[in-house]
């Protein structure tokens, strides 16, 4: 029981780092809301296992580095949820039991991220996440880039108030398919595709994803006396308030409220993921109060994942770098959550035993409004006389006997040689939150692979510009690119190097704070398992794996290599960028900035791959300068220097 529940808050915490931290899920809201349950179960059977880190008590998540931190006046707070009729009675019998004539508000709940704004006199001064709840990221500058959220208000207030901001779905779908035309990973869902973009260091990209927001709390103190008055009152001030709510003096109406939408969840231009639902009183609200996670006074109604029956026409069986064999099915096409469905993951072998999924079977499909489909049970009743699934005993790329091992879930391929893994070894150390080569996708990989260029890691700093040009497809200018963009990954600081190793469980927060504690790689190698599973953030089981990893002789070896190739094995804090649109420029800010502040023109003009300078010299390349500039500009036009405005420098 005990250890269920360390394990529940461990694997808890860890998604919710990923949802809030890194915008980045790996499971779906549903899936997420089970264990969630499962844990809030047993903490009610037994409150004395209660773990002080548990998600039960906690809002959100931890909060990025990058952004200053702001301190709430007045937190903010999660919202207790339903997923059924039956849970909903139970929240309006213990309220009704009070206020025997409790009326509620319904509202959309709009499936973005949480946002508070502050105005002093009228004028936006603060704008906020949420963060724990406490402490959030002050994200003023951003916020500010959101086309409907006002600069200033009708009347010149002090007001804090809260909403979401989201991505309208039609947003959402232009910046997918921008991303999927420059090769960038997609978004999974619009959610994290606005929580992404509000954590964007550069402005002119917020601006530019046409993000948007509905207001519905007055966090300060109010005159209204209700909040279908604060919603008023909001649109009054300027907000943009969502008119789709209403006052229900009953559960039942409640319920219809939910049906009603439920039916024309599709055809809003934004996503929901279910109904607030809300009592309408705020003197009511006042006396109900709030737990240390949520206010008693409201409850969110979470619409269930979407379902489709669809049928399962083959399955392919694929080997991943760790080796796990991981089957997809192949099903007839499903319109899904407005989207079209033609695949979806079996997860494992345990899992498609566990429910005697075959081909031919006709399945539900479900899509929680996110991520990758899944296939959620077999229609028995439409099972004709499909034959049980064959299970490979053999890698389908290497063909050498697969390993089911007792405590493990998925089938694995456990010859170190296989292509298929170190064909994906190879990619996952070239992408981009680890040695970010760019050019060096699944397609080249595969044909340097297999023209036997490159085995191993090592080798990729081992090619020169004529073997890149064996390959099909390449040119002189091509080749050379590539090469340069492999060149410079040399400099990148340690932890992506680490990263893109692709150790089991050390992922890229886990390579951050392994290198920023024992500043290179070849320590990160000696240290005591012990001492690294004391630190904050890691544990045992990142400790355990890094010890396996590196107490291997390969291991050592490639080490060696990779130094021996010039690769850099330090934490320097900085990421060499690469191919960037101003690499290898010497660029000078003077005069005064109108639109960017000029830590986020540096910023900027960093993140393209520039050198910014304070002085103007021969080397230098170009300079930006805004109004007002005096001699630096007038020694760039003297020197001939090419000078550009931050309106330029913003189009980039
Ligand atoms: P929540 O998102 O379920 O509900 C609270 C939030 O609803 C508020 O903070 C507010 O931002 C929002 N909201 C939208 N419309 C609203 C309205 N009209 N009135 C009031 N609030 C409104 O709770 P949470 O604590 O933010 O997140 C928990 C949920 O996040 C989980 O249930 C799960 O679905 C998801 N999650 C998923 C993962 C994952 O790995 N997939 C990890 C962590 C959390």
């Amino acid at each position: 029981m005990k250890t269920r529940m360390n394990e529940l808050v461990e694997m808890l915490n860890r998604y919710a780092d990923e949802y809030y931290r890194l915008d980045n899920p790996s499971l779906s809201d549903s899936d997420y809301d089970k264990l969630y349950r499962e844990l809030v179960e047993l903490e009610t059977a037994h409150p004395e296992l209660i773990l002080p880190n548990s998600p039960t008590h906690r809002v959100g998540g931890k909060i990025l580095d990058g952004f200053e931190k702001y301190t709430h006046t007045y937190p903010l707070y999660s919202l207790q949820d339903a997923f059924s009729f039956e849970e909903l009675q139970a929240f309006d019998e213990r309220i009704r039991k009070e206020f025997p004539q409790v009326t509620y508000i319904c509202e959309l709940k709009i499936d973005g991220l949480s946002i508070s704004l502050t105005y002093e006199a009228g004028h936006l001064t603060i704008g906020a996440t949420r963060g724990d709840g406490s402490v959030g990221e002050n994200i003023t500058e951003n916020l500010k880039r959101v086309k409907d959220i006002p600069l200033s208000l009708t009347e010149p207030l002090n007001v804090t108030v809260r909403g979401e901001c989201y991505m309208p779905k039609a947003s959402f779908e232009r910046v997918n398919l921008e991303r999927q035309e420059k090769g960038e990973a997609e978004f999974a869902n619009p959610r994290n595709a606005a929580a992404g973009t509000l954590r964007q260091l550069d402005t002119a990209i917020v601006a530019s994803r046409g993000l948007a927001s509905f207001l519905y709390q007055e966090a300060s103190p109010t005159d209204a006396a209700s909040q279908a008055q604060v919603l008023v009152e909001l649109n009054k001030l300027g907000f943009c308030t969502n008119h789709d709510y209403v006052l229900a003096s009953s559960i039942v109406e409640v319920w219809e409220f939910i049906e009603q939408i439920a039916a024309k969840r599709n055809d809003l231009p934004y996503e929901i993921d279910g109904i607030v639902i809300k009592v309408n009183d705020l003197a009511i609200q006042e006396e109900l109060g709030f737990t240390v996670k949520a206010p008693r006074w409201a409850i969110a109604y979470k619409f269930p994942a979407e379902e489709k029956e669809a049928e399962i026409l083959s399955v392919d069986w694929t080997v991943g770098r760790t080796g796990v064999v991981t089957p997809t099915a192949n099903l007839t096409p499903v319109q899904l959550a407005g989207t079209t469905v033609s695949r979806a993951t079996l997860h494992n072998v345990d899992y498609i035993a566990e429910k005697d999924i075959r081909i031919g079977d006709t399945v539900i499909v479900y899509k929680a409004g996110d991520i990758i489909p899944a296939v959620l049970r077999v229609v028995e009743e439409k099972r004709e006389h499909q034959e049980k699934m064959p299970i490979p005993t053999q890698c389908p790329s290497c063909t050498s006997s697969l390993i089911h091992y007792e405590d493990e879930v998925a089938l694995r391929c456990i010859n170190p040689h296989c292509p298929s893994q170190m064909m994906n070894r190879l990619e996952h150390f070239a992408s981009r939150d680890a040695m970010n080569i760019a050019g060096l996708g699944t397609s080249i990989v595969e044909k340097l692979f297999q023209a036997n260029l490159v085995k191993d890691v090592a080798d990729i700093y081992r090619l020169s510009v004529e073997d890149i040009l064996q390959l099909e497809g390449f040119k002189e200018k091509s080749a050379d690119k590539l090469y340069q963009a492999i060149q410079a990954s040399k400099e990148n600081s340690a932890e992506k190097l680490l990263f893109g190793l692709g150790i089991r469980h050390v992922g890229n927060k886990a390579s951050k704070i392994l290198l920023e504690k024992f500043g290179n790689v070849e320590k990160v190698a000696k240290a005591n398992a012990e001492e690294i599973a004391q630190i904050e953030g890691l544990g045992q089981v990142i400790a355990k794996s890094l010890a396996t990893y590196f107490g291997s002789q390969d291991t050592q070896e490639l080490l060696l290599e990779l130094k021996a190739t010039g690769v850099n094995l330090a934490y320097t804090g900085q990421v060499a960028v690469e191919n960037g649109k101003l690499s290898g420029m010497t660029v000078v800010l003077t005069g005064k900035l109108e639109r960017l502040k000029r830590s986020e023109a540096k910023e900027k003009l960093e993140s393209l791959g520039a050198k910014v300078v304070g002085s103007v010299s021969k080397k230098t390349n170009l300079v930006i300068a805004g109004s007002d500039a005096g001699s630096k500009l007038a020694k760039a036009q003297e020197l001939g220097i090419e000078v550009k405005d931050e309106v330029w420098l913003e189009s980039l």
